[in-house]
């Protein structure tokens, strides 16, 4: 079989296209960040927080180191720790589970549904009377139904908070990812929606007096007027990295359109392979508006399909690798998941990103055809 020369190749994502691309105005961003100075919460950080807040729709938005610790820090902003239980799905990264870990609280995973995010039937079940919170990961660039958790986290006195790491962009019902909840987590690690060069995080919220715990946990417990109000971490962004997340913000309408559009290809090239279960949408008429984070399809024989690609030079990969987060034995969990673990065995995540022309969309689409028609 042949193999695709260099120039074929399609990776699963190229690093060096995100800075390449943009590469004279990013160095123009350090160079005048550092001219000022300007490292540590400047006024560029402060001009990012408050397009971004504008931008989902949120009363707040604090830039805090990555999402993981963003998480961390809404739980605690919370009151929630050592006795609550927390539940989420265990079709996510690993440290949505973690926050939760390191706050004290218990981590309950729970099955995902049909479209890859949590279950809310799952979510019913999995409730005791320890538990105080959802944890909803808004998977893949999908918004979840927060009209029907919302009601369970009602009806049940729970808070919601997001995992929105993967969504910025994402709706449900015309409202953004990360503003349905008591707070929200965005990531900009630079594979994500929204990337910067390195690690990056922001929390939502529109209350007000948690977004006065968030900002005093990020910076070393130091309240607005610079009191310790408690314990704090330093979990904050670095305002060279805002500087150059608010210049590729402006760019963010066309970035989801682009990325919609490779999910429409790929949805008119794969039909009527029943080999496959797709994403759902981009159209749709149940109130989603998907961004498309990634691209994760069910597949029939996924490791020889993922063979088969790779020999052509494309890159897949398993999402979370390979596992969900109640299947690391390294954890300690005992649940069984039979729906999420019988998933975990089709999964695949195709090319889709900002680098990929029309043509590779189209070339990854007939490996794909060619290897179920063969
Ligand atoms: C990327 C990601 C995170 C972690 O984000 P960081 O900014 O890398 O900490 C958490 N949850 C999900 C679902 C993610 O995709």
């Amino acid at each position: 079989m042949p193999v695709a020369s260099l120039a074929q190749a399609i990776p699963f994502f190229d690093y060096p296209a995100t800075f390449q691309t943009e590469e004279e105005d990013l160095l123009a961003i350090v160079r005048e960040t550092g001219r000022r100075g300007a490292f540590i919460l400047q006024k560029d950080l402060a001009r990012f927080e408050r397009n971004l807040a504008e931008y989902l729709g949120s009363r707040h938005a604090l830039g805090v180191a990555n999402a993981t610790d963003g998480l961390l820090i809404a739980l605690r902003a919370a009151g929630l720790g050592t006795g609550a239980e927390i539940i989420f799905s265990s079709h996510t990264m690993v440290a949505t589970a973690a926050a939760i870990h390191f706050s004290g609280a218990t981590p309950v995973p729970v099955e995902c549904a049909a479209d890859h995010l949590i279950d809310p039937d799952a979510v019913e079940e999995a409730v005791t009377p320890r538990t105080r919170a959802i944890l909803v990961s808004q998977l893949n660039g999908r918004t979840a139904d927060m009209e029907k958790l919302g009601a369970i986290a009602t009806r049940r006195e729970l808070f919601v908070i997001e995992d929105a790491a993967q969504a910025l962009g994402s709706k449900f019902r015309g409202r953004s990812a990360g503003t349905f909840g008591l707070a929200g987590a965005i990531s900009f690690y630079p594979a994500k929606m929204l990337g910067c060069l390195g690690d990056g995080g922001a929390v939502t919220t529109n209350d007000d007096l948690i977004q006065e715990r968030m900002v005093a946990l990020h910076d070393h417990g130091r309240g607005s007027s610079g009191e310790i109000a408690g314990w704090g971490l330093n979990s904050r962004l670095d305002n060279v990295q805002a500087a150059i997340l608010d210049y590729r913000l402006k760019k963010m309408d066309a970035m989801i359109q682009r990325r919609r559009h490779i999910a429409a290809i790929y949805r008119q090239y794969f039909k009527g392979l029943d080999e496959l279960v797709l994403p759902p949408g981009p159209e749709d008429t149940t109130g989603h508006f998907d961004v498309y984070q990634n691209y994760e399809i069910e597949a029939d024989r996924r490791d020889a399909l993922r063979d088969f690609l790779k020999i052509r030079g494309i890159g897949t990969i398993l999402p979370w690798g390979g596992k969900a987060v109640h299947q690391w034995p390294s954890l300690g969990f005992r649940a069984k998941l039979p729906f999420t673990e019988a998933l975990f065995d089709r999964l695949l995540l195709l090319p889709l990103n900002l680098s990929l022309t029309d043509d590779q969309v189209t070339a990854v689409s007939t490996a794909i055809r060619e290897f179920y028609r063969a």
